[in-house]
């Protein structure tokens, strides 16, 4: 039966629920505000409703004018995608009492594994290794300086309902520790409304590897094997890919790491799709990180090397439907595909740059999908995230998908905003970068954003250079 279902998002993401949405038969309904009169994904939208306001607090966050159009639009299904109301306990809530389904995991789930102290204690519980330190939140400077004491310094303090990278400060002595406890409290409660924090053991070079778990409500857990997202600055991706070159042709730790996922996927009696991080240290050893109960920004690399439709098989797991898979065996990698996130920020500083959008063109190779909300026009408000699209690119094997990106990198042209496009072509080049040998350290320690300027220019001698050619050869 079809269903109408609610975006209740904006940018890439909206886009790429609706498609889903619209080729599953079902009615696909977003919004547009008065910060943003016509979003891109309008286009694949059948009902258009009016949410009102000119920032995300009065829009996207805004939880009871959205409950107030979902109840007025006998709306039957709502997919928050990620960011703003997708990991709220409440809004989960609030949508079950008014028997319309939310697709996620049921209330429980976001509500356990949102926090970050007592996700941790679920997966101690499970037999899922954790990172050394507090499974609890800690109370005081003092019974933080115990526990590091214990553990070794360096420690990260972090707060428990943090996200986005943001709420986390790495304390090398006790000095430091004493000093930051207080102000990543703070940070905490005015940024996430918790001032929750715990304490762990900061794991030098590690590799930040995640599994994809997609489960139905008919007690189904598959696991889609696993990504790498090492390419981080400020703690938040900016490059992902699968299979994790990190874990190479390990299949036992693959399997492991795949398994250790389900093993808390099903201590929580997940049913949709969902995703376990970890942090991989320079042994192997692996600890559990923290689970996303949602959709990933980086979901489609999955998509790409296992052919798994995430998306449309996280409604179908939300309407209690089969899922397109009937066993784990059917689920193979096939090839290796990276991700990088397009960001409207300077190259160099990697801060957001708002501004509009005044050309935009691409020609992409063979192998190519552009996630993205971009259009000429299009202006980046500081309100808006500043990520503005994902370039995937999969290939028969690692080499021939690096070999793709970078030619896809250097045939898109967006002017008029600051980009990264220029980072990535340093980064996709670099050495380290083609062997595999990064960590989550990589931006800090090799620093490619040095060169962007050295490119920049390059480019701009060689424009100035064609153009006086072309004068030249006009006379
Ligand atoms: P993923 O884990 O899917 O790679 P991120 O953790 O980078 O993605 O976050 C996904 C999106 O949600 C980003 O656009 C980020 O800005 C936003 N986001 C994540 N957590 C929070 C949070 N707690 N509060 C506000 N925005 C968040
Ligand atoms: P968020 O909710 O913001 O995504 P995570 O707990 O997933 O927070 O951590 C984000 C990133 O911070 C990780 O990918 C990793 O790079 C770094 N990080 C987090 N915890 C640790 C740790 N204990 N040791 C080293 N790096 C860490
Ligand atoms: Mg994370």
């Amino acid at each position: 039966m079809s269903k109408r279902i609610l975006i209740c998002n904006r940018g890439e993401i909206a886009i790429r629920i609706a498609k889903a949405v619209r080729e599953l038969g079902h009615t696909a309904v977003g919004f547009w505000t008065d910060n943003e009169l016509e979003p891109p994904h309008l286009e694949y939208c059948d009902i258009w409703l009016h949410l009102k306001g000119n920032n995300n607090t009065e829009t996207y966050l805004n939880m009871d004018q959205i409950l107030k159009l979902v109840s007025e639009h006998k709306i039957e299904a709502v997919h928050p995608g990620y960011g703003f109301l997708s990991e709220n306990t409440i809004f989960a809530k609030k949508l079950e009492e008014m028997a319309v389904i939310f697709i996620g995991p049921h209330s429980f789930a976001i509500e356990k594994m949102g926090d970050k102290a007592i996700s941790k204690q679920m997966a101690k519980d499970s037999g899922v290794p954790v990172i050394p330190g507090s499974t609890g939140e800690i109370e005081s400077a003092k019974e933080a300086a115990e526990i590091s004491k214990e553990i070794g310094y360096p420690v990260l303090l972090k707060a428990v309902a943090g996200g986005g990278g943001k709420g986390m400060r790495v304390c090398l002595s006790e000095d430091e520790l004493e000093k930051n406890f207080a102000a990543v409290r703070r940070e905490a409660e005015s940024s996430f409304g918790n001032p929750g924090v715990l304490v762990e053991k900061y794991i030098l070079n590690p590799h930040h590897i995640e599994v994809q778990i997609l489960a139905d409500k008919k007690g189904n857990i598959f696991h889609c094997f696993e990504r790498e997202c090492s390419v981080q600055r400020r703690h938040q991706k900016i490059i992902e890919e699968a299979p994790s070159p990190f874990i190479g042709d390990d299949e036992s730790l693959r399997l492991k790491i795949s398994e250790t996922a389900v093993l808390l996927a099903k201590a929580v009696n997940y049913d949709s799709a969902g995703t376990v991080e970890f942090i991989m240290a320079e042994d192997k050893s692996f600890y559990f990180l923290e689970m996303n109960t949602r959709i990933q920004v980086e979901h489609p690399i999955t998509e790409e090397i296992t052919g798994v439709d995430l998306v449309a098989n996280m409604i179908k797991s939300a309407l209690g439907e089969e899922l397109d898979i009937k066993s784990q065996a059917e689920i193979k990698i096939l090839g290796h595909a990276i991700e990088c996130r397009i960001c409207a920020e300077d190259p160099v500083t990697m801060l957001p740059a708002p501004g509009k959008v005044v050309a935009f063109d691409y020609s992409f190779p063979q192998g190519v999908r552009f996630d993205h909300c971009i259009y000429k026009g299009f202006e980046v408000k500081p309100d808006f995230d500043p990520m503005i699209g994902k370039l995937i690119v999969r290939g028969l094997n690692r080499k021939v998908a690096i070999r793709k990106t970078k030619d896809a990198l250097s045939r898109m042209h967006i002017d008029g905003v600051k980009t990264n496009l220029k980072l990535h072509e340093i980064i996709i080049d670099q050495e380290n970068f083609v062997a595999g040998d990064y960590t989550t350290n990589y931006i800090s320690e090799v620093k490619p954003q040095d060169q962007v300027e050295a490119l920049v220019s390059d480019v701009a001698l060689f424009k100035k250079a064609l153009a006086i050619e072309i004068e030249s050869m006009r006379q």
